[in-house]
């Protein structure tokens, strides 16, 4: 089983130590090889992306990726930005499934900014496509317009488009997920709008007729919006397109409380995935050692479970999760009065601890 380990830039660098560091106490045969990504790739390489990174990438079972990206390459052409290595990843290896998990762990549900009793034992599952919908659809560009409001005048345009394959090999990864689950997707669409939605929901119920052990309902994105503040334990596989699912998916991440806790997954067809912690570089807490870097290792624990078949690791890694924070330790992101304070390397060390102990 081989990793490539990109942590990246930021706080990448302190979090990932962490998750290879819990990976390492596991008694698997993991074979781990580190390269440049993002901003550190461009400034040894030239590129946020080089060749011998992607060809290390393509050459792994799976990735385990910290975050790219600070304030300082902003004015770089975009190709050049740190964030285009995350974009040319899914892109050369065809991630389409983007898997994040929003648990709250029970001695957590204060830092949500929800009810206790919204979210105490919440446990869902939002599912994007990640490489169609209208931010890949061509054509897009800038022109004049011809009709419309506005003949004459300057305008933008984008394509929404979904192809039946694109919508049918996210469906099957939805409803293999709700098996292993509560059994029950949500597919979130604008079907009463748009032509591209209908055509998705048509598509997710031929999909769910094969699964007739999964219950199958569909829900406007902006009653799903909704919903999902009002009543979030009501979910539990929800899948969407690439839109949609970049908004709900924050959405769903703050009914946690910290964006420090929130693992993702990116997979392709051959279960090959990416794995990284939902939030960013950081660069505002960067190089202090106060990173919270459980969302990093909860990655490396969906890693195991999706594309390295060791379910069982993967159980470990969580339970030891919940038993650090059940000791109250804490990072700074989800300090709160009664609990103990630790920073970044504490918090790995305690995880290891867990494990072994
Ligand atoms: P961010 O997620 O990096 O940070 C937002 C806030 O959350 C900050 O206050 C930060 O200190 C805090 N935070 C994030 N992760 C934390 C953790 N593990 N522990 C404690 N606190 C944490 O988002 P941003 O500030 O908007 O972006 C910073 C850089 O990251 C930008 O260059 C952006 O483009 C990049 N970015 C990269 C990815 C990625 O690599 N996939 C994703 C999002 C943003």
């Amino acid at each position: 089983m081989k990793i490539a380990v990109l942590p990246g830039d930021g706080i990448g660098k302190e979090i990932v130590a962490e998750a290879v560091k819990v990976l390492g106490v596991l008694d698997l045969k993991l074979e781990t090889e580190t390269a440049l990504v993002g901003g550190a790739a461009y400034e040894a390489h030239g590129h946020p992306l080089p060749d011998s990174t992607l060809q290390l990438a393509k050459a792994s079972d799976a990735i385990l990726f910290g975050a790219v990206g600070d304030w300082k390459y902003d004015k770089l052409e975009r190709a050049l930005r740190p964030e285009q290595a995350i974009l040319g990843l899914r892109r050369e290896l065809g991630l389409f499934a983007n898997l994040r998990p929003a648990i709250c762990h029970a001695p957590l549900v204060g830092a949500s900014s929800l009810k206790p009793e919204l979210i105490a034992g919440l446990d869902l599952l939002i599912i994007r496509e990640l490489t169609g919908d209208i931010y890949f659809g061509q054509p897009r560009g800038r022109r004049t317009a011809t009709d419309g409001h506005f003949p004459g005048a300057d305008e933008a345009f984008d394509t929404m488009r979904y192809s039946r394959p694109e919508i049918e090999r996210i469906a099957h990864v939805a409803f293999q997920a709700a098996r292993k689950r509560g059994k029950k997707v949500t597919s979130v669409d604008k079907a009463n709008v748009l032509e591209t939605f209908q055509f998705w929901k048509d598509v997710v119920t031929e999909v769910g007729a094969q699964y007739p052990d999964v219950a199958l309902d569909h829900m406007y994105v902006d009653n799903a919006a909704m919903q999902l503040v009002r009543a979030p334990k009501k979910f539990d596989v929800v899948v969407t397109g690439n839109m949609f699912g970049d908004i709900l998916s924050d959405e769903a991440a703050m009914l946690t409380g910290s964006i420090g806790m929130l693992p993702s997954a990116s997979l392709n067809a051959s279960n090959q995935g990416l794995y990284e912690p939902s939030h960013g570089s950081a660069p505002d807490i960067a190089g202090q050692g106060i990173a919270n870097p459980l969302a990093t290792i909860m990655s490396a624990a969906m890693m195991l479970r999706f594309s390295l078949n060791q379910a069982e690791a993967a159980d470990r890694i969580e339970a030891a999760v919940g038993k650090v924070l059940e000791q109250g330790l804490r990072t700074a992101d989800i300090h709160s009065e009664g609990t103990t304070r630790v920073g970044t390397r504490e918090m790995g060390d305690a995880v290891v601890k867990a494990l072994r102990g």
